[in-house]
Protein backbone atom coordinates (compact mmCIF):
# COMPACT_ATOMS: atom_id res chain seq x y z
CA UNK A 1 0.00 0.00 0.00
CA UNK A 2 1.07 3.36 -0.79
CA UNK A 3 0.10 6.05 1.27
CA UNK A 4 0.75 9.78 -0.68
CA UNK A 5 0.19 13.14 1.30
CA UNK A 6 -0.53 15.96 -1.10
CA UNK A 7 -0.47 19.53 0.32
CA UNK A 8 -0.40 18.20 4.02
CA UNK A 9 0.22 20.45 6.70
CA UNK A 10 0.71 20.06 10.06
CA UNK A 11 1.40 22.41 13.09
CA UNK A 12 4.13 21.44 15.13
CA UNK A 13 2.00 20.32 17.95
CA UNK A 14 0.60 17.27 16.05
CA UNK A 15 4.20 16.35 15.17
CA UNK A 16 5.11 13.05 17.49
CA UNK A 17 8.28 13.73 19.03
CA UNK A 18 10.49 16.48 18.08
CA UNK A 19 10.41 18.45 14.64
CA UNK A 20 12.89 17.09 12.56
CA UNK A 21 13.80 14.49 15.01
CA UNK A 22 11.64 11.55 12.84
CA UNK A 23 15.08 10.30 11.86
CA UNK A 24 16.96 10.35 14.84
CA UNK A 25 13.77 8.25 16.09
CA UNK A 26 13.95 5.78 13.49
CA UNK A 27 17.26 5.02 14.29
CA UNK A 28 16.64 4.33 17.85
CA UNK A 29 14.38 1.28 16.92
CA UNK A 30 15.35 -0.03 13.16
CA UNK A 31 18.61 -1.22 15.34
CA UNK A 32 16.37 -3.21 17.60
CA UNK A 33 13.94 -4.92 14.33
CA UNK A 34 17.32 -5.95 12.82
CA UNK A 35 17.31 -8.89 15.75
CA UNK A 36 13.74 -10.12 14.03
CA UNK A 37 15.27 -10.22 10.60
CA UNK A 38 18.16 -12.48 12.13
CA UNK A 39 15.71 -14.91 14.46
CA UNK A 40 13.09 -15.03 11.62
CA UNK A 41 16.37 -16.46 9.12
CA UNK A 42 17.74 -18.66 11.98
CA UNK A 43 14.00 -20.21 12.45
CA UNK A 44 13.54 -20.70 8.28
CA UNK A 45 16.87 -22.15 7.74
CA UNK A 46 16.54 -24.73 10.77
CA UNK A 47 13.09 -25.42 9.34
CA UNK A 48 14.54 -25.87 5.86
CA UNK A 49 17.28 -27.98 7.42
CA UNK A 50 14.98 -30.63 8.84
CA UNK A 51 13.92 -31.18 5.07
CA UNK A 52 17.74 -31.72 3.90
CA UNK A 53 18.40 -33.90 6.68
CA UNK A 54 15.46 -35.78 6.12
CA UNK A 55 15.67 -36.33 2.32
CA UNK A 56 19.15 -36.92 2.51
CA UNK A 57 18.35 -40.24 4.76
CA UNK A 58 15.23 -41.23 2.70
CA UNK A 59 16.65 -40.14 -0.68
CA UNK A 60 18.19 -43.58 -2.82
CA UNK A 61 20.92 -43.32 -5.09
CA UNK A 62 23.72 -45.42 -6.23
CA UNK A 63 22.26 -47.88 -3.43
CA UNK A 64 22.76 -45.84 -0.86
CA UNK A 65 20.88 -42.70 0.72
CA UNK A 66 22.52 -39.60 -0.82
CA UNK A 67 23.54 -38.22 3.03
CA UNK A 68 25.93 -41.37 2.56
CA UNK A 69 28.01 -39.29 0.27
CA UNK A 70 30.51 -36.88 1.82
CA UNK A 71 29.14 -34.71 -0.76
CA UNK A 72 26.33 -34.41 0.44
CA UNK A 73 27.05 -34.81 4.04
CA UNK A 74 29.68 -32.85 4.53
CA UNK A 75 26.92 -29.84 3.57
CA UNK A 76 24.93 -30.64 6.18
CA UNK A 77 27.70 -30.66 9.14
CA UNK A 78 28.31 -27.24 7.67
CA UNK A 79 24.71 -25.75 7.32
CA UNK A 80 23.80 -27.02 11.37
CA UNK A 81 27.73 -25.82 12.42
CA UNK A 82 26.46 -22.09 10.34
CA UNK A 83 22.34 -22.55 11.86
CA UNK A 84 23.86 -22.56 15.59
CA UNK A 85 26.00 -20.19 15.01
CA UNK A 86 23.78 -17.33 13.71
CA UNK A 87 21.46 -18.26 16.69
CA UNK A 88 24.01 -17.57 19.05
CA UNK A 89 25.17 -14.21 17.40
CA UNK A 90 21.39 -13.65 17.15
CA UNK A 91 20.60 -14.38 20.87
CA UNK A 92 23.68 -12.95 22.17
CA UNK A 93 22.91 -9.47 20.26
CA UNK A 94 19.60 -9.61 21.57
CA UNK A 95 20.66 -10.26 25.66
CA UNK A 96 23.13 -7.00 25.13
CA UNK A 97 20.04 -5.01 24.28
CA UNK A 98 17.96 -6.12 27.10
CA UNK A 99 20.55 -5.37 29.97
CA UNK A 100 20.58 -1.89 27.88
CA UNK A 101 23.64 -1.76 26.71
CA UNK A 102 25.45 -0.77 23.33
CA UNK A 103 24.23 -3.35 20.81
CA UNK A 104 24.74 -1.74 17.32
CA UNK A 105 27.16 -3.38 16.26
CA UNK A 106 26.20 -7.40 17.64
CA UNK A 107 22.92 -6.68 16.10
CA UNK A 108 23.99 -5.93 12.86
CA UNK A 109 26.78 -8.45 12.92
CA UNK A 110 23.85 -11.02 13.68
CA UNK A 111 21.61 -9.52 11.16
CA UNK A 112 24.45 -10.02 8.79
CA UNK A 113 25.56 -13.48 9.02
CA UNK A 114 21.99 -15.00 9.77
CA UNK A 115 20.54 -13.84 6.40
CA UNK A 116 23.77 -14.21 4.79
CA UNK A 117 23.71 -17.56 6.19
CA UNK A 118 19.92 -18.28 5.02
CA UNK A 119 20.73 -18.09 1.60
CA UNK A 120 23.36 -20.75 1.88
CA UNK A 121 21.20 -23.22 3.55
CA UNK A 122 18.58 -23.04 1.33
CA UNK A 123 20.28 -22.75 -1.62
CA UNK A 124 22.28 -26.54 -0.18
CA UNK A 125 18.87 -27.48 0.65
CA UNK A 126 17.49 -26.95 -2.48
CA UNK A 127 20.89 -28.88 -4.27
CA UNK A 128 20.34 -31.38 -1.72
CA UNK A 129 16.84 -32.41 -2.80
CA UNK A 130 18.42 -32.57 -6.79
CA UNK A 131 15.31 -31.73 -9.61
CA UNK A 132 12.88 -31.69 -6.79
CA UNK A 133 13.62 -28.81 -4.88
CA UNK A 134 12.33 -26.73 -7.60
CA UNK A 135 8.37 -28.30 -7.81
CA UNK A 136 5.66 -27.63 -5.75
CA UNK A 137 5.65 -30.68 -3.89
CA UNK A 138 7.93 -29.41 -1.53
CA UNK A 139 8.38 -25.46 0.23
CA UNK A 140 11.98 -25.72 -0.98
CA UNK A 141 11.74 -23.24 -3.91
CA UNK A 142 9.46 -21.16 -1.85
CA UNK A 143 12.41 -21.18 1.51
CA UNK A 144 15.04 -19.91 -1.71
CA UNK A 145 13.12 -17.20 -2.99
CA UNK A 146 12.25 -16.23 0.31
CA UNK A 147 15.20 -15.77 1.77
CA UNK A 148 16.44 -13.42 -0.67
CA UNK A 149 14.63 -10.14 0.70
CA UNK A 150 16.39 -10.69 4.26
CA UNK A 151 19.64 -9.54 2.56
CA UNK A 152 17.79 -6.00 1.43
CA UNK A 153 15.25 -5.22 3.68
CA UNK A 154 16.24 -3.70 7.44
CA UNK A 155 19.42 -2.89 5.38
CA UNK A 156 21.40 -4.54 3.06
CA UNK A 157 24.74 -7.04 3.81
CA UNK A 158 26.89 -3.65 2.83
CA UNK A 159 25.17 -1.40 5.16
CA UNK A 160 25.50 -4.16 7.66
CA UNK A 161 29.21 -4.27 7.37
CA UNK A 162 29.78 -0.84 6.81
CA UNK A 163 27.55 -0.57 10.48
CA UNK A 164 29.72 -2.92 11.68
CA UNK A 165 33.41 -1.39 10.64
CA UNK A 166 32.28 1.96 11.94
CA UNK A 167 32.04 0.85 15.23
CA UNK A 168 34.74 -0.59 15.52
CA UNK A 169 36.94 2.25 13.98
CA UNK A 170 35.32 5.39 15.65
CA UNK A 171 36.97 4.75 19.17
CA UNK A 172 40.38 4.32 17.12
CA UNK A 173 39.58 8.18 15.12
CA UNK A 174 39.09 6.60 11.94
C1 LIG B 1 9.83 -6.66 0.19
C2 LIG B 1 10.38 -5.39 0.81
C3 LIG B 1 9.73 -4.83 1.88
C4 LIG B 1 10.22 -3.65 2.47
N1 LIG B 1 9.57 -3.15 3.55
C5 LIG B 1 9.99 -1.98 4.08
C6 LIG B 1 9.29 -1.39 5.18
O1 LIG B 1 8.30 -1.93 5.66
N2 LIG B 1 9.73 -0.22 5.67
C7 LIG B 1 10.83 0.40 5.15
O2 LIG B 1 11.19 1.47 5.63
N3 LIG B 1 11.51 -0.14 4.12
C8 LIG B 1 11.14 -1.31 3.57
N4 LIG B 1 11.82 -1.85 2.51
C9 LIG B 1 12.94 -1.10 1.96
C10 LIG B 1 14.29 -1.73 2.31
O3 LIG B 1 14.61 -1.45 3.65
C11 LIG B 1 15.30 -1.13 1.32
O4 LIG B 1 15.02 -1.69 0.04
C12 LIG B 1 16.73 -1.45 1.73
O5 LIG B 1 17.10 -0.79 2.91
C13 LIG B 1 17.75 -1.06 0.63
O6 LIG B 1 17.52 0.26 0.21
P1 LIG B 1 17.32 0.57 -1.34
O7 LIG B 1 16.34 -0.42 -1.91
O8 LIG B 1 17.01 2.01 -1.46
O9 LIG B 1 18.71 0.22 -2.00
P2 LIG B 1 19.89 1.24 -2.28
O10 LIG B 1 20.20 2.03 -1.05
O11 LIG B 1 19.58 1.97 -3.53
O12 LIG B 1 21.07 0.23 -2.53
C14 LIG B 1 21.35 -0.36 -3.80
C15 LIG B 1 22.65 -1.13 -3.69
O13 LIG B 1 23.73 -0.23 -3.36
C16 LIG B 1 24.37 -0.66 -2.18
N5 LIG B 1 24.75 0.49 -1.35
C17 LIG B 1 24.00 1.57 -1.04
N6 LIG B 1 24.67 2.40 -0.23
C18 LIG B 1 25.87 1.80 0.02
C19 LIG B 1 27.01 2.15 0.80
N7 LIG B 1 27.06 3.27 1.51
N8 LIG B 1 28.06 1.31 0.81
C20 LIG B 1 28.03 0.16 0.09
N9 LIG B 1 26.99 -0.22 -0.67
C21 LIG B 1 25.92 0.59 -0.70
C22 LIG B 1 23.32 -1.51 -1.44
O14 LIG B 1 23.94 -2.43 -0.54
C23 LIG B 1 22.62 -2.20 -2.60
O15 LIG B 1 23.39 -3.31 -3.00
C24 LIG B 1 11.38 -3.04 1.94
C25 LIG B 1 12.04 -3.63 0.85
C26 LIG B 1 11.55 -4.80 0.29
C27 LIG B 1 12.29 -5.41 -0.88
Amino acid sequence: MILEFDNCRLSNEQVLGEVDGGFEVMNTWLYATRITVAAMSVGRARRCFEYALNYSAERKQFGKSIGKFQGVSFQLADMITEIDAADLLTLSSAWKLDQGMSANREIASAKLYASEMLARVTDATLQIHGGMGLMNDYPIERFWRDARVERIWDGTSEIQKHIISRELLRPLGS
